[in-house]
């Protein structure tokens, strides 16, 4: 699945291609990308819109459009962009043809991405603010935040950063690849993290995600970029899947373990397992 590194690689290849640009004929062949609204009152109100930005938050792709609408895509599991294709290839769920005799087609095998029109700034922002927290690499993305949304916390720090309304754009890969730069097993409970481990999580989240974005995303399944080619994040792992393999500071071999229900990769060296705690009454 796209994250926000991925999202933001096909924000930035996309924006210079679509900025200025206006949506002659939108075609949403698939009417479940627009679900519940009906695909042609959208197809309508695409239609002869003129594309102004195309910004990002967390893993949605935010089209800016005229007359103060908002295309709010999410690339979901296998949702990707193609811009001047040389054919529609299958699982073509929206095509979009610009001025300049440009189209823009949206492909997904899966069918779980969405597209979702909304009219007014308030009205994306609300959307937005109902479904992602804080945007790392923001102001806003300090260790205090995270900390004091951790209080109390007995789940994983792994399965608390992969929540979207907490964490804004950070999924399986950018997990661990960010406890591992931390230091920190996946396993320890969000709750129990001291000051200097936020701190130490904060800047291994950012720098994770930067080193993603620097290699424009991983391409590990069907991520492909604008004009089909692949990311190269996933050559560069520390961690994840890299299970049995050398860890790169201690040499001792990265394992795969379970957290969440999802596939975790992790060195047990330099990452150490929590202790078990035994509560004390009356202490
Ligand atoms: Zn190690």
């Amino acid at each position: 699945m796209p994250e926000l590194p991925e999202v933001e690689t096909i924000r930035r290849q996309l924006a210079p291609h679509l900025e200025g640009r206006t949506i002659l004929h939108a075609e949403i062949l698939d009417p479940r990308w627009t679900r519940p609204i009906d695909p042609e009152s959208v197809q309508s109100e695409l239609t002869g819109a003129r594309v102004n930005r195309v910004l990002r938050s967390g893993k949605y792709l935010v089209w800016e459009l005229s007359g103060d609408r908002h295309l709010l895509m999410h690339l979901r599991m296998t949702g990707g962009l193609l811009f001047d294709p040389i054919a529609d290839p299958l699982h073509t769920r929206v095509r979009l043809e610009l001025d300049g005799g440009h189209r823009l087609l949206y492909v997904d095998p899966r069918r779980f991405g969405t597209g979702h029109l909304v009219s007014g700034s308030d009205a994306r922002d609300a959307y937005l603010a109902a479904r992602i927290g804080v945007e790392p690499m923001t102001p806003g993305f300090t260790a205090e935040h995270l900390r004091s949304l951790a209080r109390g916390r007995t789940a994983p720090v792994k399965s608390f950063v992969l929540d979207q309304r907490r964490i804004a754009g950070v999924g399986n890969i950018y997990a661990d690849e960010a406890l591992f730069r931390a230091g920190i097993h996946p396993l320890r409970p969000a709750g129990r993290l001291s000051a200097g481990d936020w701190d130490r999580l904060r800047a291994a989240i950012e720098d994770a995600l930067r080193a993603g974005i620097d290699a424009k995303g991983a391409s590990i399944d069907d991520f492909r970029h604008l004009d089909g080619a692949q990311g190269s994040f996933q050559d560069r792992f520390l961690v994840h899947r890299r299970a049995g393999e050398p860890c790169v500071v201690c040499g001792r071999p990265i394992r795969k373990i379970v957290v969440g229900g999802r596939g975790t990769y992790v060195c047990e060296s330099c990452q150490p397992r929590p202790r078990r705690t035994v509560r004390r009454p009356g202490r």
